[in-house]
């Protein structure tokens, strides 16, 4: 295990690297047990003390770059950009934390938030793609979507709960599908939080802690950790075959919470000021609209 605070040298050779460089998952052949979950790449901080700060800091730029996507999804829909963050990771990794803290910096009226559970009796009657599709944000909204498509090789595979051949067919699918939605305006963040199998037991310990945290206990979670490297396997699979030029995948080390949180605040960031928006606009004649609030 890596010293609990990182030393401030240890950042200094990335500095100038962002975040969205630096979690991107190369291309080629993924073994997730060679990819760090303790790490904090890029972090500009000493270690959990400043994060609070440093990930509040990143707020009003957030705050001031989502509402130029909103106004421009406003003004000219036809036009306007989407943003789809979409969280994937084992039980406790942390889809919920990161969606309290670092999207919880947008202006709710911005976000359309979805979370995939186990399809309903109507979704089964559907394609596995059928709810996704009526999930993707509107133009200028930021979409997140915690679970998505990728339950469909990830728990279905492991729980064999469709035949091989048909999981997998979906990794192609999958891909034309977000082609399709990159090609139409949507930029996609796509992270998976990559947590350590010892950490995610002390998270399922500390849900049995006390009486407040019972109801984030699942009892089926222990089920699933006891396929760990099953769902390693699909995660990689996913990750590897679905690493795309246009929505490629980022491994967020996620065994520490406030480098997890601060680091998809900062891919927010730098993915929404890489759509490089201005304000829209105006639809009227300013300076006539002036003078009649004037006399108004
Ligand atoms: P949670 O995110 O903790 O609320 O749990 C949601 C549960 O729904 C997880 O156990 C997922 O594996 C499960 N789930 C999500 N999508 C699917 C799917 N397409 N097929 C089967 N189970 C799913
Ligand atoms: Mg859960």
């Amino acid at each position: 295990m890596a010293a609990k605070h990182k030393k401030k040298s240890e950042s200094s050779p990335h500095a100038s690297q962002s975040v969205t460089q630096l979690l991107r998952l190369p291309s080629g052949p993924v073994d997730l047990s060679k990819l760090d979950t303790a790490s904090t790449p890029g972090y500009p901080g000493e270690g959990k003390q400043d994060a609070p700060a440093l990930t509040q800091a990143l707020g009003p730029e957030i705050s001031d770059l989502q509402e130029r996507l909103y106004a421009n999804g406003r003004s000219a829909p036809e036009q306007a950009p989407r943003l789809l963050v979409l969280l994937q990771g084992m039980d406790t990794s942390g889809k919920g934390g990161v969606i309290r803290n670092a999207m919880g910096m947008v202006d709710p009226q911005g976000i359309q938030l979805t979370s995939f559970k186990a399809p309903t009796d109507e979704e089964r009657k559907h394609h596995y793609l059928w709810r996704i599709k009526k999930a993707l944000p509107d133009p200028g909204m930021v979409g997140i979507f915690d679970r998505s498509q990728y339950e469909d090789v990830l728990v279905v595979r492991v729980e064999q709960l469709v035949p091989v051949s048909e999981w997998n067919k979906r990794y192609d699918e999958i891909n034309a599908l977000e082609k399709k939605i990159t090609d139409e305006g949507t930029t996609m963040i796509k992270c998976f939080l990559h947590v350590s199998f010892e950490e995610q037991k002390a998270r399922l310990a500390a849900r049995l802690s006390s009486p407040e945290k019972y109801w984030k206990y699942n009892p089926g979670d222990v089920d699933a950790r006891a396929k760990w490297p099953a769902y390693q396997q699909a995660y990689a699979d996913a990750l590897e075959r679905c690493n795309t030029d246009h929505a490629p995948w980022f491994v967020v080390p996620a065994d520490r919470k406030w480098y997890r949180n601060w680091a998809v605040a900062q891919l927010l960031r730098e993915h929404l000021i890489g759509l490089d928006l201005s304000w829209p606009e105006a639809t009227f004649d300013v300076a006539a609209e002036k003078a009649r609030v004037a006399k108004a």
